[in-house]
Order: C-alpha cells, then structure tokens, then sequence
C-alpha cells in the first residue's frame, strides 16, 4: 500500500453548481469541494493524485451507468435542465449533477483496478437521490451505483453514512441488493423517514434486510457520534466487507450554518470515526474505502476542513495498518 496514492476526483465544473439565487450564498455552496482539493494537497502533497470526473471517452459509457441507476425518463428530464432542486431551466446544472456522478465512476474504477485503496469524490455521496426524483440537493445517487458495481465486480461492499440527515435514497435504492447500510443521524428532522428514523434517540434497525439506524438527538455531542461509531463498528467487524463505502457528512459539525445546527461534533469527534472506518477497512478490506462528501453547510471553512481531515485520517491510518500487516 506504501506506493499507493489517494485518489480525488475534482474538477472546477464542480463549481457550475449554484443553487438558491446563484450567488455563492446557498449552503451547499461548491467551493467546499475545492477548497477540500487544495488542503489534502497542501497535506499529502505527492500522495495525492487529482483527477477529473470525466473524459470525452467515457461519457457514452458514463451515461449508460447513470441510466442503469435511475429512470430514463428522469435522467433525461435533469440533463434538458429541468429538476425541483433549481429554479427554471438550467442544463448545465443538470450536467454537473453529471459530473459529479461521473466522479464517483471514476473513483469506483480506481480502487477496482487496484490504482489506489482510497478514492474521495468531494461531490459525491447525493445521498437523498431516488430513483426516479432528486431530494434534499441531491440529484443522482451515485453510492447506489457505486455499491451495485462493487458487488457486480464480486466484492462485499458494506455503506456507511454519518451525513446528520438519514441516508434515505442508498437505503430505499439498495434495499433487496444485499448490500448493508448504516445510517448515523438525527431521529427527527429531515427527511423524516420512518423506516430509518424514530422521531427521537436510540436504534431502529431491521436486520433481516441488513439495514442499520443510530437515531441521534438534536444537539448531539462527540461523546454520543462516538457511541453509534461503536455501534456501527460492531456491525462492520461481523460482517466484514472487503469495501466500505463512506458518506462523510460534515454537517453535524458544531458552529453556525445556514441550516439548524442539528448536532455539535467536532474534529475529535470525526477522527474517531475515521480511525474506525480505517480499522474496519486494513482489517476486512485490504483498505479499501470510497468517500463521499454528502452534505456540509459551512463551506469556506468547517465543511473543508472536515473532509479534508477525515479523508487525510482515513487515508494514512489505512496506510500505516497495511505496512503493519504486511
Ligand atoms: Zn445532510
């Protein structure tokens, strides 16, 4: 694993992503993805490989994915411009809604040729996407892609998603796929799903469709993230996926936003839980883990530097644990 290099799909048509009045002041604003780009550089330096979403060559093959994935008639209502997540017609945000499942392609494709053990699509991990309608700022589901071309390529992928907003479109899309989801949230806000959520604390799961929920109260701490990282730990080592597909939401991050502070981790919070996705994966998956950066609403700073230092953690604790391995 020493060799082998972080991958980061990233390209400036990320930022052809305004939502609200078009000005950079929604929440989702897609600086955070650059900004996340430039510090794992700054950190990692020669570790790191930038690549971008698409090529010329891929995009017939891309498409065909996307149309495996969700409705054709919805695909081809989002690339005309048309979706409820925007105002009016605006096809190039229906193209970079594109991209940034094209980036997730090309992350999967990474850790399937071996190239790299971590692959991180800022933009990536939409995960309220549904088959057939865009939800909560997502527009395509591109873990739900990711899963079923990591299970097709005869691996055991296992997805895990501590975005503070239940992960509702993987779970409904791979529901009957085989394929475990673990959901770290809170119980009683959007979007107010009653399979995963409980409209309070504690766990609703239903095993029998390997479908995990760790309801989280409103203004959660560290001490309580922790607690359902543990939880889900303990889901992991039984099942012992050889990929782990992460959600890595930084919106339970403390601090204004411009949504409610839900809960109020912080970075000690979230390097627990990317030590334990990184002891789960150089443990049962010869360090395999694809990240997405889901949802993250302070995003000159907070939101950034969060995914920078989950997926940096992520990244060389895998490292360190294969040269121990051996
Ligand atoms: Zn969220």
């Amino acid at each position: 694993m020493s060799k082998e290099k972080l991958t980061v799909v990233y390209h400036d048509d990320y930022l052809n992503w305004l939502l609200g009045p078009g000005d950079g002041s929604h929440p989702t604003n897609p600086i955070r993805a650059k900004l996340a780009t430039e510090m794992l550089v700054a950190q990692l330096r020669d570790d790191v490989e930038v690549i971008a979403p698409f090529s010329d060559s891929t995009v017939d093959a891309d498409l065909g994915i996307l149309k495996e994935t969700h409705s054709e008639d919805y695909v081809v209502e989002v690339l005309e411009g048309i979706s409820n997540q925007w105002n009016g017609t605006k096809p190039i945000m229906g193209e970079t809604a594109f991209k940034m499942f094209r980036g997730t392609i090309r992350a999967v494709e990474k850790i399937l040729s071996g190239v790299s053990k971590v692959a991180f699509n800022p933009q990536g991990a939409k995960h309220h996407a549904k088959t057939s309608s865009a939800s909560g700022f997502c527009v395509f589901n591109d873990m739900a892609y990711a899963a079923k071309a990591f299970k097709n390529a005869g691996l055991r992928p296992l997805y895990l998603d501590w975005d503070i907003h239940a992960g509702d479109g993987v779970a409904h899309m791979l529901r009957g796929s085989g394929v475990p989801c673990i959901s770290i949230h809170n119980g009683s806000t959007y979007p107010n799903d009653s399979w995963l959520q409980n409209s309070g604390t504690g766990e609703l799961h239903h095993p029998a469709e390997l479908n995990y929920n760790f309801n989280l109260r409103r203004g959660a701490s560290d001490d309580e993230f922790k607690e359902a990282i543990d939880g889900a730990r303990v889901i992991i080592d039984a099942y012992k996926p050889d990929v782990i597909l992460l959600a890595a939401g930084a919106d339970g991050h403390f601090g204004s936003s411009n949504l409610v502070e839900l809960a109020k981790f912080t970075a000690d919070g979230f390097t627990y839980a990317a030590n334990m996705v990184a002891e789960m994966a150089t443990k049962h998956a010869d360090g395999r883990v694809l990240i997405g950066g889901a949802g993250g609403y302070q995003p000159l700073k907070e939101t950034p530097e969060t995914w920078a230092l989950v997926v940096s953690t992520i990244y060389n604790q895998v490292r360190k644990g294969l040269v121990q391995n051996g």
